[in-house]
């Protein structure tokens, strides 16, 4: 299932498509994941992740101070995603971009419940970056809380979360109640491919409420 932003003025017409009435939730939702792209016009971005979303957990070394941090990303199995603008979905996310885990930098559309495990759990916060002049959710080093841009963690291939870095990462999995639309999008630039899970530990954490 996955939840529509359907405006009051618009419910007959995601009707007719097909959407249900959640009552509890009071919202419209889609019950077919066939069948998501019928209301894309609803959802806010292009990819939906089902079943587990992931907070991904490597290590960098700062800096700053020189001391190693952990740093974190969020990451979706390649199977989990279904690409709304790919409705025969002939090539697979896998085989589209040679990957079997898809990671994002910490600042990009997720669910809020993730969020606030990276802030309560993990201690991702609102830093400024200089670099970038602009304030964005990021991770910081958590022995000087110096910010550790998501440029140097996601940018080059043996940055922490690049796939020529041999590093062990830890993936928290956190199952999803619903379905999700994220606007973010695939990188298709490098056509390898490459298991991150090899490299990888699954660690299972308590079910959240979306
Ligand atoms: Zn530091």
């Amino acid at each position: 299932m996955i939840l529509l932003n359907v405006p009051f003025s618009e419910k007959d017409e995601a009707k007719k498509l097909g959407a249900k009435w959640e009552p509890t939730l009071k919202k419209w939702c889609a019950n077919h994941r066939n069948n998501y792209w019928k209301f894309e016009k609803w959802l806010n971005g292009e990819l939906v992740f089902k079943e587990n979303i992931f907070i991904v957990e490597g290590k960098q070394t700062c800096w700053k101070c020189d001391k190693t941090t952990n740093v974190y990303a969020i990451g979706v199995l390649s199977e989990d995603i279904i690409e709304l603008e790919n409705v025969s979905q002939r090539e697979t996310v896998q085989q589209k971009t040679g990957f079997d885990l898809q990671i994002w930098p910490v600042e990009s559309d997720m669910p809020d419940f993730l969020r606030v495990q990276l802030v309560e759990r993990f201690g991702c916060k609102k830093k400024y970056s200089y670099t970038e002049q602009r304030s964005y959710f990021a991770n910081v080093c958590s022995n000087c809380d110096s910010l550790q841009g998501s440029f140097f963690l996601h940018s080059s291939p043996d940055s922490p979360f690049g796939w020529m870095n041999e590093s062990q990462l830890t993936l928290y999995k956190y199952p999803l109640n619903y379905d999700y639309a994220s606007n973010v999008s695939l990188d298709r630039s490098i056509s390898i491919n490459y298991s991150y899970l090899k490299r990888s530990v699954i660690k299972t954490s308590s079910s959240p409420i979306l």
